[in-house]
């Protein structure tokens, strides 16, 4: 069952739980004040809740961020190497930053999914 809410046209907030057949809802809705149509909103409450539920159990997504994770770390590692085969100047300072960076991100990433 999916909790529906609606908040219609005239300012009335109605709800009720619908159990969708194809993500859509089986009967129609009307508001209880002023007798508008409220299906439309209702499917799109219910298209939403479904598409949120699915997100949830997406383990896809996790995998493309570990991912963009080891990308990440990769890339730092490649700029602390360069910077450490470069003598010296303007070069080193530009690969550390880049590397750091690369760090900072790899960490913000891996952080922000916990
Ligand atoms: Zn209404």
């Amino acid at each position: 069952m999916i909790p529906v809410k609606i908040q219609c046209s005239c300012g009335q907030r109605y709800a009720f739980d619908i159990e969708p057949l194809c993500g859509r809802m089986t009967t129609s809705v009307a508001c209880p004040v002023c007798g508008a149509d409220g299906t439309l909103a209702a499917n799109e409450v219910i298209a939403f809740a479904l598409a949120s539920q699915l997100s949830h159990h997406d383990t896809g997504r996790q995998t493309v961020m570990i991912f963009a994770v080891i990308g990440c770390l990769l890339a730092g590692l490649a700029g602390i190497i360069k910077a450490c085969n470069m003598i010296h100047g303007f070069d080193v300072l530009l690969c550390l930053v880049g590397a750091i960076g690369a760090f900072g991100m790899a960490l913000c990433v891996y952080f922000w999914r916990r």
